[in-house]
């Protein structure tokens, strides 16, 4: 199945060794493998796309790849917003969706075992399907996969109770940059023997090792959602209900915020008939199910009120709370109605929710640049979206320059540069801004340690 020329060695070489595996070299069937979800980010030339289906082919396209040098961009479902998979010059795309198997669901352990390239949301279903929930749910779970997710931490829609996918790791199976394999973590609850390897790869961006298979933690599946929107006059208001949900003690499962110019552009995408007057709206959502869910609902709906909000809709029924979610989940595409939208991935701690806002809104401004707010507020978790017309040609620089402000007014307040996006190309030279040069002296050393030829997505994370 393989259809390389024997341009490089290494195709001869990996053509002759998997013969059955199916690999691509020609510009126009690389060219889908080239870049994640950013558009604004470079994406290099790819000497080939490798299509893997078990761990045995990727352990050895890499050790391949490792005896000539040749960098290894590991590639899921390609929904990644920094850039992380996209392809350096020269490199093999090994894309994992191939490794699709849903090796076991243990009810007896609360556990799953899982390769890589399970598209997140046909986990979620195979787990429903037996009564249990994998909490992680990013708002792309239709497109990721999750050895992506695990390579990111993913967070999602449900982090503000469940915590993010590194909270769900339990083992994972990885191909080294040399093509060995080993085993982290295992199926243990409770597991302290030796440095923990799994933790040290979640959010590793495919630079220390290609995750091959994982082992997954489950928990029962809670009650069906319960429903609240809140409309408030600006943003402000909704960042201050934030803020006082939390003090009140409620941690609802879900607890996101779109903004003005994101709620139009949901509603231009979904009708859902949302109040064309509201600055902001949260939505919040309880899984305590019932008198426990009424419960935090109402503190939530009372903190709320406290903090202005000038309606109040429960949802009436789930299919209405099903469109409103999945309105959330397409807020990103819905965007791109808006003009040029570059989306950011930045998070503070929750107690300066409403700080964070005030900042965004003066620094937008100074610069005369429209920002739309949305995001995993509960978290503290925001997505600002730089909006600028289509023709603009200075949309970039006048897009970084607001950047760098946002980066040090989120570092001000305790924040970090990325909750969940991840660091990839787009954000690595701001690394040493947050952690210092020792602290980045230390990941290199680790890098260093297990990639020694830096063949692993070269350029990702650690600045150049
Ligand atoms: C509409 C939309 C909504 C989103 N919502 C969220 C959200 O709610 N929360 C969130 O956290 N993110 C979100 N994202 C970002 C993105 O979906 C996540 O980062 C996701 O985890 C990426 O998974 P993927 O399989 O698509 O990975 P890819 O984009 O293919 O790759 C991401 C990184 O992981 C590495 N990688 C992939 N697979 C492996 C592997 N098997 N082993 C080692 N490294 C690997 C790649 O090299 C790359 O560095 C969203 C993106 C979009 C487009």
């Amino acid at each position: 199945m393989s259809r390389v020329s024997a341009a490089h060695p290494i195709l001869a070489d990996l053509a002759a060794e998997l013969p059955d595996t199916r690999i691509v070299t020609a510009a126009d069937e690389t060219e889908a493998y080239r870049r994640d979800e950013t558009e604004f980010l470079p994406a290099g030339r790819p000497l080939a796309a490798a299509f893997p289906t078990s761990t045995a082919e990727v352990a050895a396209i890499v050790r391949h790849c490792a005896a000539q040098r040749v960098p290894v961009v590991t590639r899921g479902g390609g929904s990644g917003l920094s850039g992380g998979a996209n392809a350096v010059d020269g490199c093999v795309v090994l894309v994992m969706t191939g490794l699709d198997r849903i090796i076991e669901i243990d009810a007896a352990n609360l556990l799953a075992v899982t390769q890589a390239g399970v598209i997140t949301a046909d986990l979620e279903r195979a787990v429903e399907a037996q009564g249990l929930l994998y909490p992680p749910d990013p708002a792309s779970h239709e497109l990721s996969c999750i050895g992506g997710n695990i390579a990111e931490n993913a967070g999602g829609l449900r982090c503000v109770k469940y915590g993010v996918t590194r909270d769900w790791v339990l083992g994972l199976e990885v191909v080294l940059a040399d093509g060995e394999v080993i085993r982290t973590g295992g199926r243990n609850v409770k597991d302290v023997m030796g440095y923990d390897l799994t933790r040290l790869l979640v959010g590793s961006e495919g630079t220390l090792g290609i995750i091959t298979e994982a082992t997954l933690k489950l928990r029962p599946l809670p009650a069906p959602k319960t429903t609240l929107l809140a409309f408030f006059p600006t943003v402000g208001h909704a960042g201050d209900a934030v803020s006082r949900i939390t003090a009140a003690g409620v941690i609802p499962v879900t607890l996101e915020m779109l903004d003005r110019p994101i709620i139009d552009a949901v509603e231009q995408a979904v009708h859902l008939g949302l109040d064309p007057e509201a600055g902001a709206l949260l939505m919040i959502e309880s899984d305590a199910g019932g008198k426990e869910a009424e419960r935090e609902l109402d503190l939530a709906a009372a903190a709320c009120s406290a903090a202005g909000a000038t309606k109040l809709d429960r949802a009436t029924d789930a299919a209405e709370a099903e469109a409103m979610r999945e309105a959330r989940r397409r807020a990103h595409w819905s965007l791109e109605q808006l003009g040029q939208a570059r989306t950011e991935d930045v998070s503070v701690p929750r107690s300066r929710v409403a700080e964070l806002i005030a900042a965004l809104e003066g620094i937008s401004a100074r610069h005369h640049l429209r920002i739309g707010v949305f995001g995993h507020a509960g978290d503290g978790n925001f997505h600002p979206a730089y909006l600028t017309a289509r023709d603009d040609p200075q949309a970039k620089e006048r897009t970084d320059a607001v950047r760098a402000e946002v980066y040090e007014a989120v570092l001000a307040l305790g924040g970090t540069i990325s909750g969940e996006h991840g660091t990839g190309l787009t954000k690595k030279q701001f690394l040493e801004r947050q952690f210092g040069p020792r602290a980045v002296a230390a990941m290199r050393a680790i890098k260093d340690a297990l990639d020694p030829q830096g063949i692993l997505n070269p350029g990702k994370i650690l600045p150049d």
